[in-house]
């Protein structure tokens, strides 16, 4: 057992649920990765983390803001609200075995998960449960809210859901990103993004033959 100087008990009974189920979270983390589902296909990657959460307490909404596999999990009442939120998406043409650092497909031209999204699912659902465990014990109060969001590579589902008023109630958000080593980091370091498509109405002209041919996009009169 590490345990770590300076923890509050409600925190150290956290860190203890996570140590007692490492098998556990590891297992999760590998049938992601192995279900290597593509954005918006997430279909048996979104039930194993619903199940979990449902069998851990929570209170699940699925196929929110018109995603299907999209989630809201929540426990608790009151605030503060708390929300941690994470993908589970894989990449196209990234299938890949594990632990081995040359490129060696699974299965040729397969989708993958060698962003790691895996590791960002298996996060959110064990330190969800964790922290759940943790309320339950401690008598603390608050909402725990947490949100699977399909399709991180699309940069869809999350503006959709604060546009529906899923983050309306929220104090803090937290998500969890695998990144290039075992390390972790917080704060305002994340990008608001979202898709869209547009279409510029300029004209294009030879610059030194014909110029006045040529119309702006951004002003095309
Ligand atoms: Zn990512």
């Amino acid at each position: 057992m590490d345990r770590r100087p300076g923890l509050a008990s409600a925190q150290e009974h956290a860190a203890q649920y996570l140590w007692r189920n490492m098998t556990a979270i590891a297992q999760l983390n590998d049938s992601i990765f192995y279900f290597g589902e593509l954005g918006m296909q997430e279909y048996e990657t979104a039930a194993l983390m619903t199940g979990l959460l449902e069998d851990g307490g929570f209170r699940v909404e699925r196929g929110i803001a018109g995603f299907p596999t999209g989630f809201c999990a929540t426990f608790g009442s009151g605030g503060p609200v708390i929300a941690l939120h994470t993908e589970y998406d894989s990449n196209p043409d990234n299938s890949q075995q594990a632990g081995v650092v040359e490129p060696k497909p699974i299965v040729e031209g397969a989708p993958g998960h060698c962003e790691g999204h895996n590791c960002n699912a298996a996060v959110l659902i064990s330190s969800s449960l964790a922290v759940k465990s943790a309320m339950a014990a401690f008598g603390l109060k608050g909402t725990l809210k947490v949100f699977g969001a399909p399709a991180e590579e699309q940069l869809v589902s999350r503006p959709y859901y604060v546009r529906d008023g899923y983050f309306d109630d929220v104090d803090a958000a937290f998500a969890p990103h695998v990144g290039s080593e075992f390390g972790c980091g917080y704060g305002l370091i994340q990008s608001a993004l979202i898709s869209a498509i547009f279409t510029f109405h300029g004209e294009t002209a030879h610059a030194g033959v014909a110029p006045w041919k040529g119309r702006r996009a951004p002003n095309p009169n």
